[in-house]
């Protein structure tokens, strides 16, 4: 007996759109996206490209009109639904280009709903890229299957971050000179979270005060080692999905 091959394909191609999608929608794609699928994936007429809006779940389309730089994909079948994304921000100050890169991309495969950056006073660097950081957040939602992306919020500065704070949410403050033990603490908080991350020069003590007396602050240790920014928002949100999130 023959096996019946997957559908939709193991292999087929992820691609985020703009465009609101649902049965019988046809997507007009053109630009990095048309090459990659055009000359990279060698995409065929007919052949299946996974399709997902961020609102309306996941959709397998077929490609149709497939022209040197452009082509159209139609969207046949739903294929998944719209993902429960566990209520975990990330709220971390802005690090140099490549590091900061680097967390866009993994807290979108982790889990993240949210990515916040908060400017400190040692900031050593005070402009983002949210462009940028978005399309890694793109590409890696693509490549871990995500069907909903990470929310990218504009910049704040810490007091106004701490000022705005929902009254609902826990804000898990990563301190280097002391907190509670994480593994010990995350599992008596539960529910909407954020975790606020310094930069390279870690927060002020002003800063730190501040923090500590926020009503929903609770202060985590991270460990008896230093870690660098990226290190330490990477391992935090892998602890909170593992205790809270949706790892369990
Ligand atoms: N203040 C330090 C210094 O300049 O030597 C280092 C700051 S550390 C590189 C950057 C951020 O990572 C800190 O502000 C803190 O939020 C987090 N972090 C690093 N190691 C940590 C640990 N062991 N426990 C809790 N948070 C940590």
């Amino acid at each position: 007996m023959t096996a019946t091959p997957a559908w939709p394909p193991h292999s087929a191609p992820r691609l985020h759109v703009e465009t609101a999608l649902g049965e019988g929608v046809a997507v007009a794609v053109d630009g990095n996206p048309a090459h990659y699928l055009i000359s990279v994936m060698r995409i065929k007429p007919d052949d299946i490209v996974l399709l997902f809006d961020g609102r309306s779940g996941e959709w397998a389309a077929r490609a149709r009109d497939i022209r040197k730089r452009d082509l159209v994909l139609q969207c046949v079948a739903r294929t998944r639904p719209l993902e429960a994304t566990p209520d975990f921000w990330l709220c971390c100050a802005p690090i140099r280009k490549g590091r900061i890169d680097l967390i866009a991309e993994k807290a979108c495969e982790l889990g993240v709903a949210r990515l916040q950056p908060v400017l400190t006073r040692r900031a050593v660097v005070d402009k983002l890229n949210l462009d940028r950081l978005h399309a890694h957040l793109v590409e890696a939602a693509e490549q871990c299957g995500r069907t909903a992306l990470p929310d990218l919020s504009p910049m704040v500065k810490l007091d106004a971050l701490l000022r705005d704070w929902p009254d609902d949410r826990w804000l898990f403050f990563a301190d280097e000179s002391g907190g509670a033990p994480l593994a010990e603490t995350l599992p008596g908080h539960p529910g909407p979270a954020g975790m606020l991350i310094g930069p390279e020069g870690g927060f002020d003590p002003d800063e730190r005060a501040a923090i500590r007396a926020h009503p929903r602050a609770v202060a985590l240790s991270l460990g008896p080692r230093i870690l660098r920014a990226e290190t330490a928002a990477l391992a935090a949100t892998a602890a909170w999905m593992t205790i809270n999130g949706d790892w369990s």
